[in-house]
């Protein structure tokens, strides 16, 4: 049996306010595997980042289950990290008090953890920064902040919610490259919500794509490019990487 750590079926939501109801999820069922690099692409206000609160737990689903499957059966669940547009790091501590904030505040500031977020810090070229603001940082290297103090509480599902849109183009291109090479070599799961299908592509080894809302799976495509174990900036270079690209413009365009 393949090696599953978490799986949607029949999922249904809406949101309920005072003008009445907004459904955004309709039937949606995928899974995902323990390491995989998972991407969601869909149009504008379909629903994603409605699947990744759901997964997060910080929604319940209005029909449907989501499971979690994890090594130690004591563990019901296992832990999740979110990582969103901006990096919400905080202007008021510096690079070093926003890096071990996660610990600090679920009380596990020990020294075995605080000097693992220390190794973290320095395998990804941030010691230099420890003691500057965020404001003093690049958006690049803001973002591997954000990433560190992510995985500074060791989960095992890294939730992704289009984490380099806010970047130019130039800095997302090699900042996604690098933080996807981080959360590989660290052997996370993750999940991406992005638009842009060039990053789908590059970085994720299986693309799902959604419909309008209230969002279905409307595809789901795995890639595979010759030149993957390459950077995924090399990736883009490989021969089937225009395949899959138009392959999901196709799936999205017929949407809108
Ligand atoms: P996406 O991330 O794909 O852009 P979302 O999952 O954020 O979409 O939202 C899906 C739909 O639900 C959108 O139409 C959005 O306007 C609506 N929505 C999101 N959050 C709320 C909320 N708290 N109350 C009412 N409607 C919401
Ligand atoms: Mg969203």
């Amino acid at each position: 049996m393949e090696d599953i750590i978490l799986s949607l079926k029949n999922i249904a939501f809406s949101y309920h306010s005072l003008n009445g109801e907004i459904k955004a999820l309709n039937n949606i069922s995928f899974s995902v595997k323990t390491g995989e690099f998972l991407a969601i692409v869909g149009p504008s206000g379909c629903g994603k980042s409605t699947i990744l609160s759901l997964i997060a737990g910080l929604l319940q689903p209005e029909s449907g289950d989501i499971t979690f499957y994890t090594k130690d059966p004591q563990d019901k669940k296992p832990g999740i990290g979110y990582m969103l547009q901006h990096d919400h790091l905080f202007e008021w501590r510096d690079i070093y008090k926003n890096v071990m904030l996660g610990l600090e505040i679920n009380k596990q500031m020990t020294p075995e953890k605080k000097e693992k977020v220390l190794a973290m810090v320095d395998d990804y070229g941030l010691t230099p920064f420890l003691h500057k603001k965020p404001s003093e940082l690049s958006g690049g290297l803001k973002q591997r902040a954000a990433l560190v103090r992510t995985l500074a509480l060791e989960p095992e599902i890294l939730l992704l919610d289009e984490p380099f849109s806010a970047l130019d183009y130039q800095t997302r291109l090699t900042v996604s490259a690098d933080i996807c090479r981080i959360i590989r070599s660290a052997g996370k799961t993750a999940i991406l919500i992005t638009h842009d299908l060039s990053e789908a592509v590059s970085l994720a080894e299986r693309v799902i794509v959604l419909s309008n809302r209230p969002a279905r799976v409307k595809a789901e495509i795995p890639i595979h490019l010759t030149l993957k174990d390459d950077s995924p900036l090399a990736s883009r270079n490989a021969p089937e990487f225009k395949d899959y690209f138009n392959l999901l413009w196709e799936e999205l365009t017929d949407e809108s």
